[in-house]
């Protein structure tokens, strides 16, 4: 859509954003590197697309109505919680929405300010009945109200085939060979590879997973094995590949595997050397698009996703006392 467009609303304003050339990262490979800039969005973040297709999905099945009373519960590491949460607002329906009280004080704040009803829980493994995926549905269940389900509803994935995939395609002018994220959900990466290899078979897939997630594993041999202790949030799973993941199985090349250093070496260097500011997973995203550039040697064009901004983690990636607590670099500019 050209930019001249007026649209509606939060709901309108998600989507297309710039995919930006990655000025460090293409001239160490001589690849093109290049970043989609969903820290962009008006919830701040990916999942503000997750968030927008599930509930269109739920106004499509009769669930809700926009101006009509509706409630929506959802369990999230906080993004997709922002993105339901302002969505809801502009529809005047009420946002339930269930985080582990060890995510990013930030992103909580963000979710009081914003009027979400917050319920914190503490982390617990995905076979716990007490794990905020399970409690959220428990609540949505008791209510009556909708539950987004966003590791399971493929609502998800689906909104980022009809149109990350394609924005994607269409900035790069179809000139694409290869596309890496870190998952979730999954959502991300199954839509859009998806939608890009129904355009061209041989582009290549590649899942970015933390130290410590199983997703790396799942990819390599089929089976989900990781302990999970990555300072990323939002991303990696220990316990099982989501519905959404699963679904786009058949499509995914190979997985690389990125550890917390290298991950805040690229947030730092974005940052410092090119006035990018974004999260955990859009580092290690980066650092897996090199990994996968370096692969197929130079002259290739390697998409990844910018999730979200750093200002949503400032209290544990900028905070020199959190790294070194956990032997991690810390940004030099701030000792
Ligand atoms: N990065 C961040 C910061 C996120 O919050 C999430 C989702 N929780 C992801 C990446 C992963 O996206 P997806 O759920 O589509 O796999």
């Amino acid at each position: 859509m050209p930019a001249t467009s007026v649209v509606d609303g939060f709901w309108g304003a998600v989507g297309r954003t710039p995919l930006i050339r990655l000025k460090r990262a293409s001239e160490a490979t001589g690849c093109e590197i290049l970043g989609k800039a969903e820290f962009m969005n008006p919830g701040g973040s990916v999942k503000d697309r997750a968030a927008l297709g599930i509930l269109q999905d739920a106004v499509e099945r009769g669930l809700l109505t926009p101006g009509q009373p509706g409630t929506i519960v959802e369990g999230t590491a906080g993004n997709t919680g922002i993105g339901i949460a302002l969505a809801a607002n502009a529809m005047g329906w009420k946002s339930i929405i269930v985080v582990p009280h060890t995510q990013a004080k930030e992103k909580l704040d963000y979710l009081r300010m914003i009027g979400a009803d917050l319920r914190l829980v503490d982390p617990k493994p995905f076979a716990d009945p007490g794990n905020y995926v399970h409690v959220s549905r428990r609540l949505a269940e008791e209510m009556g109200a909708v539950w987004a389900n966003q590791f399971d509803n493929l609502a998800n994935a689906a909104a980022h085939a009809a149109t990350t995939g394609p924005e994607i395609w269409e900035q790069t002018g179809g000139r694409v060979d290869a596309f890496t994220c870190a998952c979730g959900t999954g959502g991300t990466l199954a839509g859009v590879a998806r939608a890009l290899k129904s355009r061209r078979k041989n582009i290549r897939i590649v899942l970015a997973d933390p130290g410590g997630s199983g997703l790396y594993s799942w990819v390599k041999t089929g089976e989900v094995k990781g302990e999970g202790n990555s300072i990323t949030e939002g991303i990696g799973q220990a316990a099982r590949a989501p519905g959404n993941l699963a679904s786009a199985r058949e499509l995914i090349d190979d997985a690389v595997q990125v550890q917390d250093p290298e991950m805040l070496e690229q947030v730092f260097d974005l940052q410092m050397h090119e006035g990018i500011s974004v999260g955990g997973s859009a580092g290690l995203n980066v650092a897996a698009a090199i990994r996968v550039a370096r692969d197929l040697g130079p002259g290739h064009t390697v998409v990844t996703m910018l999730c979200d901004g750093a200002a949503r983690y400032q209290s544990k990636l900028f905070n020199p006392e959190f790294l070194r607590a956990r032997g991690l670099p810390t940004p030099p500019w701030m000792e």
